[in-house]
């Protein structure tokens, strides 16, 4: 599946730039966020998994299916 996020009409991986991803959500870690300062502790993040390398991207609002 590929997806947009605000402001990018296309999310391309970082490290491989493959652009299909599995979408799927993670409760953020309280502690890593009291570490970093953020008032968002144990809200959900939404994260993309590269299918070709694995690797993660976060995003705080939803990417949106393309
Ligand atoms: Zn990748």
């Amino acid at each position: 599946m590929k997806y947009s996020a605000l402001g990018v009409s296309s999310i391309t991986c970082p490290c491989c730039q493959n652009d299909t991803f599995d979408k799927d959500y993670r409760q953020l870690n309280s502690r890593g966020a009291t570490f970093f300062g953020l008032d968002w502790a144990n809200k959900e993040a939404s994260i993309l998994i590269c299918k070709r390398c694995s690797y993660i991207l976060w995003f705080m609002d939803e990417p949106a299916k393309k």
